[in-house]
């Protein structure tokens, strides 16, 4: 009514404790991300694959990328280590769900070996429809996915290409085929209970406008939170994959845009933008002090 969308107390209940969904878990509680999967499914213009899929991240170069063995003996010993910690994620540095054998053993090894943890996961969707109830098996309760547009004639500009069931697909056919995908998937996890919070890139003069768009369709579906991130093109942070000379948006045109999509959809402005391999309290990244060689091995 004030021209603001709000959780629901149902709603904020739920989401206490990921530092992510809820403002006021992000100074208490710490996350996670571990880096198990490399490959992705489709190619985005904005993506520099130096960097965590931007799903979820933010220029820098992934330090390890792990094997799941690996990823569950790491959480151990950072659970162990980091009291706070109450979720972890897998977020790249490719699209999880392009590593499906990779990111369903990490989540399964997680489960046992850490019953209490939240798992999340962050995805651009292509592959999502089919793996729903998995995920949902496997109690992944918040699932991020990247939509960054609606209309296929937007969503062409701004991936160039993908690959399902084996096929290269470009342009209209391969956008409008995402979008249905992303739909489908968000559709299926949101009436399975999951939690859905929706990511997008803001791209000035290319999906700026279009992004309330995405907010009022991201609630119709279900979705929690609306996630805008500011595009990150500068050269420093490595050549982006399509988008060269593609300028950021400025801090004000990041919250013109969020203030519009806030009519519809609540937004989480308290995103960092983290490395798939973050570990911390948000704001803070600890990744650095937990190498992989300095993680007991189990396998
Ligand atoms: Fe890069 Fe896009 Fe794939 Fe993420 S989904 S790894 S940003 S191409
Ligand atoms: Fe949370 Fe954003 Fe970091 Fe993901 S990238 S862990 S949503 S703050």
């Amino acid at each position: 009514a004030s021209g603001k969308a709000e959780l629901t107390p149902l709603q904020a209940d739920k989401i206490a404790q990921h530092p992510c969904y809820s403002r006021s878990a992000h100074h208490r509680y710490a996350r996670m991300h571990l880096a198990v999967a490399p490959a992705c499914n489709l190619q985005c213009h904005y993506c520099n694959r130096k960097y965590d899929c931007s799903n979820e991240s933010r220029p820098g170069v992934v330090s390890e990328v792990l094997s799941p063995a690996q990823a569950i003996a790491k959480a151990r010993h950072v659970a162990a280590a980091l009291p706070q910690l109450a979720v972890i994620g897998i977020a790249g540095p490719g699209d999880p769900l392009a590593n499906i054998a990779r990111t369903f053993n990490t989540l399964e090894g997680l489960r046992s070996a850490l019953p209490d943890i939240k798992l999340c996961l962050s995805t651009n969707g292509l592959a999502l429809p089919e793996v729903v109830d998995r995920l949902a098996d496997v109690g992944v309760d918040h699932v991020t996915v990247t939509v960054n547009a609606l209309d296929a004639d937007i969503a062409a500009q701004i991936y160039p290409w993908l690959w399902f069931d084996g096929e290269r697909l470009e342009g209209l056919e391969a956008a409008a085929l995402l979008l249905a995908r992303q739909e489908e998937g968000i559709r299926k996890l949101t009436a399975r209970g999951i939690m859905v919070k929706i990511n997008s890139v803001l791209i000035p003069g290319i999906n700026d406008r279009h992004l309330p768009a995405v907010s009022e369709k991201a609630r119709e579906w279900g979705a929690m939170l609306h996630n805008v991130m500011p595009l990150i093109s500068r050269p420093e942070h490595g050549t982006v994959f399509g988008l060269q000379g593609q300028r950021e948006p400025s801090a004000r045109e990041v919250a013109e845009v969020r203030a519009n999509c806030g009519m519809s959809m609540p937004q989480m402005a308290h995103c960092h933008q983290c490395r798939a391999d973050a570990i911390g309290m948000l704001g803070e990244d600890r990744s650095q002090s937990f190498p992989l060689s300095a993680i007991p091995q189990t396998a």
